[in-house]
């Protein structure tokens, strides 16, 4: 008992003298700020260029409108190509007319936060060479800092696949980006710089950023595809006919006047302004349609974009990153942008896009295409291998078939070029590829191919 006493006094006085020296006499530390709410988002969206965001403008204008949802828009490049229907402003001058044009056009729907990546317009249809010009690692940390700016719960971005009529390369840059940007944001040893504390914020000087990792909730695509058969219950669709309780306007209306201010854009502004002054609004009358492609709160795939979506962040959501696939023997596949993405698809948890519709491409009467394929000898001798291209009656081929020498576990990429047919084809035809080697067909690939010239430069690089 004596033993306990002493004990218990020593401890009693250790409190008392805590509660003299210790807390009483601390000072009040000042609140740390969080992150600044006036660049909160509900809606990131991260597409290529000035206009593109006018695909969905009738759905942006029901969320800023009526839904009171922040959207933010980040856009690839600023437009420096292209034609202008105004004057001769071109290149960089293009690119000054063009940021205000959006700037003026987003601005009508209530939407102000508006960055830009800094790439540079580039005609493909690959993403890998838009990714090559707009120098994809400075790129993305643009679009990280802007994801962790902003703290979106969802982003919404192009399809990131090549359709056909979905081909410009642009375009799947931007989505490449932003889904890397959705998996990368809350990791914070991804650009830790963003997100490590500054020195003193109050102070000049400080070279790191004082962002905060942040995990998107959902991520959805939309596309120009002209096929849109596979579209069907793949994510929300939106009617652009509902009348705006606050507006009073249906909202394809508020679409059209947003394209409107695109005015040196040939297919843009015009035809906005045509929308507007001479109600010719049909084709602002599409639904906007999106795919589901990915999910870290639940929901249903055709619900509400915002289902599931609770206030606050969610832990970071770790992909499955790049897995190397099993090959054996000698092989065929389709490569360049195709094995692209579908070494993409699975690394970034969206295997689904692979099951939307097969490899394709659009090839207008009497234009060129050009197949990547790739022929891979997974054994451990040389191989002369033996690739046959097989296209419909009236294509010509100009390069593709020939026999290979494939060293040991190596590849061999080549290019196929086809020149389709001027005459009028079926909507689709298919093109075989097929590799033999030691007297036996061991491999083949198809690509699809549609009557339809596929967007601008439709004959380039794929
Ligand atoms: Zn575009």
């Amino acid at each position: 008992m004596k033993i306990l006493g002493k004990k218990f006094g020593y401890l009693l006085s250790c409190m008392v003298l805590l509660s003299s020296v210790g807390f009483g006499q601390l000072p009040q530390a000042p609140p740390s700020p969080g992150p600044d709410a006036r660049y909160k988002a509900d809606i990131l969206v991260m597409v290529a260029h000035p206009d593109d965001e006018s695909v969905i403008a009738s759905f942006l204008a029901r969320e800023a409108t009526d839904g009171h949802k922040r959207i933010a828009v980040t856009f690839g490049t600023c437009g420096n190509a292209g034609g202008n229907t105004v004057g001769y402003e071109q290149a960089a001058s293009l690119c000054a007319v063009r940021e205000i044009e959006v700037r003026k056009a987003l601005a009508s729907l209530g939407i102000m936060n508006v960055w830009f990546l800094d790439g540079v317009d580039t005609a493909s249809q690959s993403p890998l060479i838009s990714l090559e010009t707009w120098n994809h690692g400075r790129a993305l940390d643009r679009a990280v800092r802007y994801v962790r700016l902003t703290e979106p719960e969802v982003i919404i971005t192009w399809l990131p696949d090549y359709a056909d009529g979905e081909n410009h390369g642009d375009h799947q840059a931007s989505s490449v980006i932003a889904n890397e940007a959705f998996d990368l944001a809350g990791n914070p040893l991804v650009f830790p710089e963003q997100v490590t504390a500054p020195y003193n914020y109050k102070l000049i000087g400080n070279l790191t950023e004082g962002l905060r990792p942040w995990q998107p909730k959902k991520i959805y695509f939309f596309t120009n595809a002209h096929n849109h058969s596979w579209l069907k219950g793949q994510g929300p669709v939106y009617p652009s006919t509902t009348v705006s309780p606050s507006k009073h306007v249906p909202y394809y209306e508020l679409g059209a006047t947003e394209l409107s201010y695109h005015q040196t854009q040939m297919d843009a502004g015009p035809e906005g302004r045509e929308a507007v002054y001479k109600s010719a609004v049909n084709h602002f009358k599409r639904p906007v349609q999106f795919i589901l492609a990915k999910s870290l709160v639940g929901g249903s795939r055709t619900g509400d974009i915002f289902e599931g979506i609770t206030p606050g962040p969610i832990p970071y959501h770790a992909t499955p990153g790049y897995q190397p696939g099993s090959h054996e023997g000698v092989s065929v596949e389709l490569g360049g942008t195709y094995l692209f993405y579908h070494r993409f698809w699975k690394a970034h948890g969206l295997e689904h896009l692979a099951s939307l519709y097969p490899p394709e491409a659009g090839v207008g009467p009497g234009m060129e295409v050009s197949v990547p394929i790739i022929i891979r000898n997974d054994t451990d001798s040389a191989q002369k291998v033996s690739l046959t291209v097989e296209a419909p009656s009236g294509w010509k081929e100009e390069s593709g078939s020939a026999v290979y020498p494939v060293a040991a576990h190596n590849t061999y990429p080549i290019r196929a070029i086809l020149v389709a047919p001027d005459s009028k084809r079926p909507e689709w035809q298919e093109i075989h590829f097929t590799a033999a080697a030691g007297g036996k067909t061991v491999s083949s690939v198809t690509l699809r191919v549609s009557d339809v010239p596929s967007g601008p430069r439709a004959t380039l690089r794929k």
